[in-house]
C-alpha cells in the first residue's frame, strides 16, 4: 500500500467519525424526533439562503445584530426578508409574559388621549407618584402634578412620543452602566392605573390577544397579579372585587374567540416575591379561592421580582410547605410556574427550589448550567424552559445572545419555548423578533423552529381535550404557512 493510498483511507475514517459525532449531536438535540416533508424541507433551505445573505453582508459590515443593543437594530431585523417571513410562521404558544406588559404601548397613549378623566402624573417625582404615571380621576378630585391626558397632547406638540418613551425602553433607558431594574419596575407603575380602569381593561386585553394573533400566535399564558385592584369613577368604594378581574379576562376572551375561535388564554396568579413571606402565603391561600372558582382560566401560580433583588424561593418555604392542606381544603392543585434562575450570580440557587417544589415550568432558567445535576432533573421530569431571550439581553443578562445557554440547554435535549416576557415595555408586539434572534444568533434549523412553536402548545397548561384541539388547530395552520411558499 502507498503512502497516498494510506491518506485516502484516513481521511475517509476521519470523515465518517465526523459526520458520525455529528450525527450523534443532532440526535441529543430537542428537535430530535422533528421530521420535516418535503415542502418543509425546501423552506428550510429557502431560510437558510436568507441567514447565509444576511451574515456575509453582516461579517462584510462588522456588524452582527444579536450580540448588539436591540434597539439600535430593531429597524435593521424589521427590513429582513427572514423577519416577514417569521411573522407569518405560526408560533403556537406564548407561555412566559406579563399582563401589564402585552400588547402595544402606542395603543396605550392614544387611547389615553382619547379617554375622558384619563390624567397623567407631569411633575417632579414624589413618594407616591412618579412621572408619566396614568390614572383615572373624577374632575373634583385630581391630585396635585396630574394633568389631564387630552389636554396635555393638545397643548405640547411633543407629548404623545414623551409619553410613549416613558412607557418603553429604548436605547437610551438601557446604557450598561446603570441597574436596569430601577428603570424596569416603574414602568409597570405608569401603567398601572391606566389598565385596570374597568372601561379600558376589557379593550386593553382585546386589542393586545389581536396584536398576538396578528404576529400568528394562537395561545398565551399571562402571568397575572390578580388582585381587586380594577376600579370606575362609578361605584361606591371603587374598586372591584379579585374576581373581577378573572371575568374581565374571560369578556376579552370571548371577543377575541369571535374573531378566532381557535385562541387560548391562561392565567398564572402571580405574586411578587420581594412581599414578606406572610403576605405572600396570604396571597396563595386567595389564589386557591380564585382557581377553584376559576378553573377554567386559572392554572397555577408564579413570584415575579428581580431575583437577586427579592427575597429567594427558599425564604417563602413556610407558604409552599402550606400547599398540599391548602389543596385539599379547596380541592384544587396548584401547579407552580416559577420564575427562577434569572441571575447571572454564582449564589443564586432558586433552581433547586424550583424543582424540590416540583415546579411544572421554568420561567427562564439562565442559571441551569452552573447545576449538572439539577439539569437531568429538568430533563428527567421533561419540564420546559421558558426562555426569553430579548428580554434578557435588554435586562443585561445576556448581552450577546450568540452564547445564550438556551443554545446549550436545546443542544442536550431539554424542551424550550420562547417568549417575549414584556414586549410591550421592550417598544415591540409578538414573538417575531425573539423567533429571528434565535434563528440568526443559535444556527437553529426549521426542525428547531417548528418544535419550538409546537412546545408553546405541548408544554402549554392546557387540559388534553383543550391541547388536543389546539394541536390540530396549529397543524392545520402550520400546514398553510409551509404551502403558502
Ligand atoms: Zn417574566
Amino acid at each position: 500500500m502507498s503512502a497516498c493510498q494510506t491518506q485516502e483511507v484516513s481521511t475517509t475514517t476521519y470523515s465518517e467519525s465526523r459526520s458520525s459525532w455529528q450525527d450523534q449531536n443532532r440526535q441529543r438535540r430537542f428537535s430530535a424526533e422533528m421530521t420535516l416533508s418535503d415542502a418543509e424541507k425546501a423552506l428550510d433551505k429557502r431560510l437558510d439562503d436568507m441567514r447565509s445573505k444576511l451574515l456575509q453582508s453582516y461579517r462584510d459590515n462588522n456588524f452582527y445584530p444579536t450580540a448588539r443593543n436591540f434597539y439600535h437594530v430593531k429597524s435593521e431585523i424589521e427590513q429582513t426578508e427572514l423577519f416577514q417571513t417569521f411573522q407569518k410562521m405560526p408560533k403556537g404558544g406564548l407561555l412566559h409574559a406579563h399582563d401589564l406588559a402585552l400588547g402595544s404601548a402606542w395603543y396605550i397613549v392614544d387611547d389615553a388621549i382619547a379617554r375622558e378623566h384619563c390624567y397623567v402624573y407631569w411633575a417632579e417625582e414624589g413618594e407616591q407618584y412618579i412621572k408619566g404615571q396614568l390614572h383615572f380621576f373624577a374632575e373634583n378630585d385630581v391630585p396635585e402634578g396630574f394633568q389631564s391626558v387630552r389636554e396635555m397632547a393638545q397643548n405640547e406638540p411633543d407629548f404623545r412620543q414623551q409619553l410613549h418613551d416613558l412607557l418603553t425602553f429604548d436605547a437610551w433607558t438601557t446604557p450598561d452602566s446603570i441597574n436596569i431594574w430601577k428603570e424596569f419596575e416603574p414602568m409597570f407603575q405608569r401603567r398601572l392605573g391606566y389598565i385596570n380602569y374597568k372601561a379600558v381593561f376589557e379593550d386593553y386585553y382585546y386589542a393586545a390577544f389581536d396584536s398576538l394573533l396578528k404576529d400568528n400566535i394562537q395561545h398565551v399564558e399571562l402571568r397575572s397579579i390578580i388582585s381587586p385592584s380594577i376600579y370606575d369613577l362609578e361605584h361606591e368604594g371603587g374598586y372591584y372585587p379579585r374576581d373581577s378581574m378573572v371575568n374581565f379576562f374571560r369578556k376579552s376572551l370571548r371577543r377575541i374567540q369571535q374573531k378566532a375561535p381557535q385562541f387560548s388564554l391562561k392565567l398564572i396568579y402571580t405574586g411578587l416575591r420581594f412581599l414578606p413571606r406572610p403576605i405572600i402565603c396570604a396571597d396563595l391561600v386567595a389564589a386557591f379561592r380564585t382557581k377553584k372558582a376559576n378553573p377554567d382560566l386559572v392554572v397555577g401560580y408564579d413570584l415575579v421580582g428581580e431575583e437577586d433583588g427579592g427575597y429567594p424561593t427558599l425564604y417563602h418555604l413556610d407558604c409552599w410547605d402550606n400547599m398540599d392542606s391548602l389543596s385539599r381544603e379547596y380541592g384544587v392543585d396548584m401547579p407552580l410556574f416559577l420564575h427562577d434562575g434569572e441571575s447571572n450570580w454564582h449564589d443564586n440557587t432558586n433552581l433547586y427550589d424550583a424543582l424540590l417544589l416540583r415546579t411544572q415550568r421554568i420561567g427562564h432558567g439562565i442559571n441551569l448550567f452552573r447545576f449538572p445535576y439539577l439539569e437531568e432533573k429538568v430533563m428527567e421530569n421533561d419540564i420546559c424552559l421558558e426562555i426569553c431571550p430579548l428580554s434578557n439581553q435588554i435586562l443585561k443578562y445576556t448581552p450577546d445572545l450568540r452564547i445564550h445557554p438556551g443554545l446549550a440547554y436545546l443542544s442536550k435535549g431539554i424542551p424550550i419555548s420562547i417568549s417575549s416576557d414584556d414586549p410591550s415595555v421592550f417598544g415591540y408586539e409578538g414573538l417575531s423578533y425573539d423567533y429571528w434572534t434565535v434563528y440568526m444568533a443559535w444556527g437553529l434549523d426549521l426542525r428547531d423552529m417548528k418544535q419550538i412553536s409546537k412546545n408553546g402548545i405541548l408544554y402549554g397548561a392546557l387540559s388534553e381535550a383543550e391541547k388536543k384541539k389546539a394541536l390540530a388547530s396549529w397543524e392545520e395552520a402550520w400546514g398553510a404557512f409551509v404551502q403558502s411558499f
